[in-house]
């Protein structure tokens, strides 16, 4: 039997889906890269952005289509959509016969082998956990050089704007043993760098009433592992970055120096009402303690234009704050009602042309920090490590390969033909910087 994964939405969603899909090859199905040869379908949904329902509809939709000539090819849709819209998916779609959330993935693997052996079956897996769902792991021989690693599942933040706490329940920390084993396991099989993920790692521990480490203590034990070049972690709540974790930056030599911190609005009065608990004094507080203990750390963040009663003058703190920091790059969005979360009830909305012209706004001030800030880069050397080949042409008897730098950042290199660098780390000196990236060359191979 094929199996074909859709995955939409953030980093957890993608190593959630990386998980399903070790689990279910090692169960003896195979994963297909074209949509016409599966049996099943697994569709991990994302909620956070606009129109996520419809989107899920519509690819049911188009399944459906083709399902109609295969009666025994069935589908799974899980992840966030799925914990909203629950039991409707089952009964709208009749090829549809599971439906699981975040906190029920781990029993996805062991479903499944219960749909094809009885056709008639259909499962819901909607409940949350009181506890981590720890996953059973299904080693293969070779780690990629990239991993994702969660180290918890959900929320208590509820801010104003966000569905997460009601799609992925309430924050559930991982045993820190088992978080060192899996980290121990990749390192072994070859992986090289490690990125720590949860919703919001800076409570890391905190709903373990003190039975478990902080996550500044997490980060040290991770990086002390051998033969781990890189760490990373994501995603930060500025509320909860203790100087422990500030400190780390400067202490451990596999942090990597890239911090993305969401901001989402320079205006107090902006946060207040989205329920962050900080200000924009505490946020540039941490950023100067950031670069006092790490001075090339490269800051990223989140940004939302057009929350509801968001004034001019709040805007425009926005923009003061974004110049002020001198973010590396941003992801900024038109806020939107997402249904059942407090801001959807929140007034005045802002009409979209406002929005849309501050988004602009916003992104062309972005546009130009970055620039200046990847120019800053150019005569440097950089250890940078290759992801994949890029569509880019290279030379005649080359190909162009792209990878990352420690600070996050894109770096585009020519290599020899022939040669799949795939997971090297590479000295490059960087020769060129472009609108959101760097070329360079290769100084060792
Ligand atoms: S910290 Fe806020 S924005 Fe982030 S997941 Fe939790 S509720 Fe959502």
């Amino acid at each position: 039997m094929n199996y074909y994964i859709f995955t939409f939405g953030c980093q957890m969603n993608v190593s959630d889906s990386l998980w399903l899909d070790r689990s279910l090859q090692a169960m003896g199905l195979k994963p297909c890269n074209v949509e016409e040869e599966a049996d099943i379908f697994l569709i991990n949904t994302c909620s956070v952005r606009e129109k996520p329902e419809h989107k899920i509809y519509s690819l049911l939709g188009r399944l459906q289509e083709y399902i109609r000539e295969k009666p025994h090819v069935f589908a799974g849709v899980g992840g966030c959509v799925a914990q909203q819209v629950g039991m409707g998916f089952l009964e709208r779609f009749s090829f549809v016969r599971l439906v699981f959330g975040t906190d029920g993935l781990v029993m996805v693997p062991e479903c499944i082998r219960r749909l094809l052996e009885d056709r008639h079956l259909k499962i819901s897996l909607l409940d949350f956990q009181d506890h981590y769902p720890e996953r059973p792991e299904c080693w293969p021989d070779s780690s990629p050089a990239q991993a994702f690693v969660n180290i918890m599942q959900g929320c208590d933040n509820f801010c104003a704007y966000c569905i997460v706490p009601y799609t992925r329940g309430s924050q559930k920390s991982r045993s820190s043993q088992n978080i060192l084993n899996e980290c121990f396991e990749l390192v072994s099989r070859g992986c090289k760098e490690i990125t720590l993920l949860g919703q919001n790692v800076n409570s890391y521990g905190q709903d373990k009433n003190g039975s478990e480490i902080s996550f500044a203590e997490l980060l040290k034990r991770v990086a002390g592992l051998p033969g781990l070049e890189r760490l990373r972690f994501t995603t930060s709540h500025p509320k909860d970055i203790d100087r422990e974790v500030i400190r780390a930056f400067g202490e451990l030599p596999a942090l990597c120096p890239h911090l993305h911190l969401p901001l989402q609005s320079g205006s107090d009065r902006i946060l207040a009402s989205m329920g962050r608990r900080y200000t924009s004094g505490d946020y540039t507080h941490i950023v100067d303690c950031l670069r006092t203990s790490c001075p090339d750390i490269a800051l990223t963040t989140d940004l939302i234009v057009g929350f509801p009663g968001e004034k001019d003058a709040d805007f425009q703190r926005t923009m003061d704050l974004v110049e002020k920091v001198g973010f590396d790059s941003s992801f900024s969005f038109k806020y939107s009602d997402r249904p059942g979360v407090p801001a959807e009830k929140m007034h005045p909305k802002i009409p979209d042309e406002i929005k849309a012209d501050r988004l602009d706004r916003l992104q062309s001030l972005q546009g130009s920090l970055t620039r200046d800030r990847l120019a800053q880069r150019v005569g440097q050397e950089e250890m940078v490590l290759i992801e994949s080949q890029s569509k880019k042409q290279g030379p005649p008897g080359t190909v162009s390969w792209t990878g990352r730098d420690p600070g996050g950042r894109l770096v585009h290199v020519h290599l020899p033909r022939d040669r799949d660098c795939t997971g090297e780390v590479l000295r490059v000196a960087i020769v060129r910087a472009h609108k959101h990236s760097l070329s360079g060359e290769v100084v060792t191979c």
